[in-house]
């Protein structure tokens, strides 16, 4: 088994990584002994020299530890572990941003021409997705591979489509994750798309910095977002197609929505949300875009809220990544899984009321202290 460690940065704990070195693809046999003929091994990189490769901008290590990440397979998830320990000192540099509209708002024509002009004005730029209709339906309504097809083919930008299949609490725990990994591989610029339909907004919102809504007019309803609470939770709002004879109608949404935002408070503190007028199609309000993006972040860096709000992003991460944990580790357990089986029945039967079954299966790994 091969040492890594001489080749790795000074940030890479010595020995990580030995015990990976030289694993196969799952599914690859073994070589037998003594092969006559030797086997072919296709060796699956170690953590170690995927965080390596990773921070020194390997585009396909990124790909791969990303993968890693969103994998459920336990053997995976140390690897992965691995991996985010050793590059997390390098993460947290980049200004994250969510970009959420309804279906057919314009989110990807606005990340394609956005996304160009930034990569143009040297920014390195992550687009990454948060789809919940991957975890209902196993369709997509993002990352669809024909989406951005001029800003996937730039070396400065990476595109990661949303992970298929699991809940909206496991995308949210990958792409905490894998907006990590983007950073720790360079890309100062991280957008992360929703759809405006649901949960998912909040869920993005609490991972980015900046959260910026792109809406339409004349939609028959320009409080497409204020029904689910949408504009509350926006610290930017760009009205897009405003071209062609559509230019009026976003003129007077934009009116409409400039008044709703002063008396909403704000989500960020002493910050009034602007309404901008786009056109993703004619490439136009995209300067504005991004000045307003950049007032925001001067805004938040000199107030303190970035740091606090990172801050508290954290421990709410955590959280939550214990209660998901403990469950899945409640429940896999043998022998809560018999007892819950035993109570369920019980409960069912009428023979035993809820909240005392849920004390009896608790009260096997932690006492009521009462
Ligand atoms: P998404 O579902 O939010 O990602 O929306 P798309 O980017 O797929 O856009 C939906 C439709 O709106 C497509 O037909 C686009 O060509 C069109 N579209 C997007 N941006 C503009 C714009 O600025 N002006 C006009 N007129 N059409 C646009």
């Amino acid at each position: 088994m091969s040492d890594l460690s001489p080749r790795l940065p000074a940030w890479v704990p010595p020995g990580a990584g030995k015990a990976f070195a030289c694993r196969e693809m799952p599914g690859v046999a073994a070589p037998s002994p003594a092969p006559a003929v030797p086997t072919v091994v296709v060796a699956r990189p170690a953590p170690a020299e995927l965080a390596e490769r990773l921070v020194a901008g390997d585009r396909s290590a990124l790909a791969r530890a990303i993968t890693l990440v969103e994998s459920n397979a336990p053997r995976h998830r140390s690897d992965a572990r691995e991996v985010i320990e050793m590059v997390s000192n390098r993460a947290g540099q980049s200004r994250r941003i969510g970009i959420s509209g309804v279906p057919g708002a314009g989110k990807s024509t606005f990340i394609e021409v956005f996304g160009n002009y930034l990569c143009d004005r040297g920014r390195r730029l992550a687009v990454l997705a948060v789809d919940p209709s991957s975890s209902l339906s196993g369709g997509s309504i993002l990352g669809d591979k024909t989406r951005m097809e001029l800003l996937s083919r730039r070396q400065e930008c990476f595109i990661r489509p949303s992970p298929a299949g699991g809940a909206l609490g496991g995308v949210t725990r990958k792409t905490r994750e894998t907006i990590l990994l983007c950073e720790a591989a360079g890309y100062d610029t991280i957008l992360v798309e929703t759809v405006g339909v649901g949960q998912s907004e909040i869920t993005v919102r609490s991972m980015v910095d900046c959260f910026l809504l792109l809406m339409i007019a004349g939609a028959g309803d320009e409080l497409q977002g204020i029904k689910k609470g949408i504009i509350e939770i926006a610290d930017l709002i760009a009205v897009n197609k405003a071209d062609g004879n559509n230019r009026n109608r976003v003129r007077a949404a934009r009116a409409e929505l400039e008044r709703v935002t002063s008396f909403l408070n704000p989500f960020t503190t002493d910050w009034r949300p602007p309404v901008l007028a786009v056109s993703a199609l004619e490439r136009e309000g995209l300067k504005e875009t991004w000045a307003e993006i950049n007032r925001f972040f001067t805004h938040i860096a000199e107030s303190g809220e970035q740091t606090e709000r990172r801050k508290h992003q954290a421990l709410e991460w955590w959280r939550g990544l214990v209660e998901q944990e403990l469950r899945t580790r409640f429940f896999s357990d043998p022998r809560i899984a018999s007892e819950a089986a035993r109570l369920e029945a019980e409960i069912l039967a009428g023979l035993k009321p809820p909240s005392i079954a849920a004390e009896e299966v608790l009260d096997l790994i932690i006492p009521n202290p009462a």
